[in-house]
């Protein structure tokens, strides 16, 4: 696409755009009575219009039906996980039963390298990438010391050549093939938080798979973003939240995803709970656990089903826009326009005060771009939220900015980019 640096341009793309409407469906932050313009959906996505009212429906059931509401009502509670299972598996490329929406994201990755790292002899270390959100540095870690082993040799980092600033696939896959029989886990981010570079996850899965490896995918930053295909990719299983690209509110309830490859599998280690159990003897309250089926074994607790009202209702949205296919050509187009806007900003300014470290690439990225500010990029940021524009700020110099082809629009990226020339035209 031709970009052009003009509000006639961003809003001659708004009026082509099939999925225009859909902003409307959201509620925007607003102070002294103006909308942002929110960059901000990779942190915490915005709240559907539609929310309160499931929420009240939900309260109300709870309050008209008390504990028969398990089992009675339009929807009874106990089966209510499946509805969602069916909408958030061609999201992620899975099958219903390979998906199911549980607690949150961290408990998840923790109960997940439970069945999934399963250290044995020399083969006890697992590979991440270098800066990983700390979340996922610090479950590694305690996973590998409850292990009984350190992770100053027991964890692998994969880290960008030195001057650059993201990870070379054949690094990746080269680092894969020199240890080899050492690795029992791989465990990445579909997405890096931070750089907003997007794995080359088919062939680090195969690479992994390859020398003998389970190998995992943290979606954080990846489900509700970018298309991936769990199930045909043999992922042995992944874990997301949604309160990021899929809108379900902070907090929000997680989602896990477990190969049907695995489903047979009497290795896998479980920390079990009842709801994992077997759904139709569940109530039975027997001694000794029996898994139920698929992914839905992996459960614990009783079904959270405040917040899985909140994901149920922003996974309609996406059933109604298509799912990820028609979003993500818009978030493609989105993305490259906000690149070339800040590029012409630096044109402009003459000056390379905003260097992109998120890759160029398509292929390599998904809603974000993290913007390295050369000067006094605290300031720009501060003097964006006074323009009423949300992105948000990553110590030491990242403004990481995510346009969401759900709610923003081509005119958002126009007016970020005249608004940050404006501050920065103020403090430069
Ligand atoms: C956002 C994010 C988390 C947050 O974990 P919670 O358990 O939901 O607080 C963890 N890991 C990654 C990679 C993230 O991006």
């Amino acid at each position: 696409m031709n970009f052009e640096n003009n509000l006639a341009f961003a809003q001659a793309q708004d009026q082509a755009d099939v999925l225009k409407d859909f902003r409307h469906q959201f509620l925007f932050p607003n102070r002294e009575g103006k909308d942002f313009i929110y960059l901000c959906g990779n942190s915490l996505g915005l709240q559907p219009k539609v929310a309160n009212e499931v929420l009240q429906k939900q309260l109300s059931n709870w309050a008209n039906l008390a504990v028969e509401g398990w089992f009675e009502g339009d929807k009874p509670w106990m089966y209510y996980h499946k509805e969602l299972k069916d909408l958030m598996a061609p999201l992620v490329g899975a099958f219903p039963a390979e998906v199911c929406p549980m607690n949150t994201l961290t408990v998840n990755l923790h109960l997940l390298m439970v069945s999934f790292y399963q250290p044995k002899g020399k083969r006890f270390k697992i590979m991440m990438e270098g800066g990983a959100f700390p979340s996922d540095q610090y479950a590694i870690e305690s996973q590998v010391r409850f292990h009984g082993f350190n992770p100053a040799n027991a964890i692998i980092e994969v880290f960008p050549r030195s001057g650059e600033d993201t990870l070379r696939t054949e690094d990746i896959l080269s680092k894969i093939d020199e240890h080899g029989e050492e690795i029992a886990l791989i465990l990445f981010g579909g997405i890096n938080y931070y750089t907003g570079q997007w794995y080359d996850m088919e062939k680090i899965t195969q690479a992994g798979h390859a020398v003998g490896a389970m190998v995992g995918w943290d979606l954080a930053h990846a489900a509700g973003n970018v298309p991936v295909k769990l199930h045909d990719w043999g992922v042995d299983f992944a874990c997301w939240c949604s309160y990021k690209y899929q809108n379900s509110g902070p907090g929000g309830i997680a989602g896990i995803f477990v190969h049907e490859k695995h489903f047979q599998n009497q290795d896998l280690n479980r920390f079990a709970g009842w709801w994992g159990y077997q759904e139709n003897k569940r109530f039975k309250m027997e001694k000794g656990f029996i898994p139920e089926a698929g992914a839905d074994g992996w459960q614990v607790s009783c079904t959270q089903v405040i917040p899985m009202a909140l994901y149920h209702a922003s996974l309609e949205i996406f059933k109604e826009a298509g799912f990820l296919a028609p979003l993500r050509i818009k978030s493609i187009n989105l993305t490259g326009y906000l690149e070339y806007i800040i590029n012409e900003i630096n044109k402009i300014l003459n000056l390379q005060q905003f260097k992109i470290i998120t890759p160029a690439k398509p292929e390599e990225r998904g809603a974000q771009l993290s913007i390295i500010a050369a000067h006094k990029g605290k300031e720009i940021f501060d003097g964006l939220v006074a323009e009423h524009i949300l992105g948000d700020w990553r110590e030491p110099d990242v403004i990481r900015l995510s346009p969401i082809p759900l709610y923003n629009s081509f005119e958002d990226i126009y007016l970020t980019g005249q608004a940050l020339l404006k501050v920065c035209k103020k403090v430069l």
